[in-house]
């Protein structure tokens, strides 16, 4: 008879509890599962002695995984990007996307991280599009960004300060605030760095 016993004192006293768990991805929303607790009544040892829980999670993960590729690219069709221009951009084969959204084929995780990040950063698909070239590529981001940042800018409010000849408002001043003070802390680290020079002389 093949009686399950505790791994570490061999009993067979265990108890089975079940527990719920909340399983999150990001793009693919969250899932409660109910997995297995073993504990021990001799020597009190707790787990998934015999590892009844690894496919449910595995599959829930896989499942909001697949959640979250087919919102991501639902969202890209929304937002009238079309698959071919982003796979012609990426240099992935025809009809990946596609295949991905409809169940076709599963993306591995190295196309799930991909999805995510366009998702995130639409702009990184212009970065490939210019060959990846660095110079480009920083333009680019440095234009998304103060796109990003124009709206914030509220030209009519009162708290406008003029610093250093750029004018700037709550969220362009928490900026240059932010530069101003880390110009502080490098100028009071070098002060420091010439006091300790001096004084070890
Ligand atoms: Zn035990």
């Amino acid at each position: 008879m093949n009686k399950q016993r505790c791994p570490a004192c061999g009993s067979v006293d265990i108890i089975d509890e079940k527990k719920s768990i909340l399983i999150k991805e990001p793009f693919g929303g969250q899932d409660n599962i109910e997995i297995h607790e073993n504990i021990c009544s001799t020597c009190g040892s707790r787990g998934d002695f015999f590892n009844q829980n690894e496919t449910l999670i595995d599959e829930t993960i896989k499942k909001l995984k697949q959640k979250s590729i087919e919102s991501i690219l639902n969202d890209f069709v929304d937002s009238k990007m079309s698959m071919s221009s982003i796979e012609r951009a990426l240099e992935i084969p025809q009809r990946t996307l596609t295949k991905w959204k409809n169940r076709t084929t599963a993306p591995s995780s190295s196309g799930v991280a991909l999805v995510r990040l366009i998702k995130l950063f639409p702009w990184l698909l212009e970065v490939a599009e210019n060959k990846y070239d660095y110079n480009e590529a920083q333009k680019i981001h440095i234009n998304a960004a103060i796109q990003k940042l124009l709206p914030e800018i509220d030209f009519l409010k009162e708290d406008f300060i003029e610093a250093g000849g750029i004018v700037a408002t709550s969220g362009s001043a928490l900026f240059y605030r932010y530069y101003e003070k880390k110009d502080m802390d490098n100028q009071e680290k070098i002060y420091n760095e010439v006091t300790l020079i001096t004084n070890t002389e």
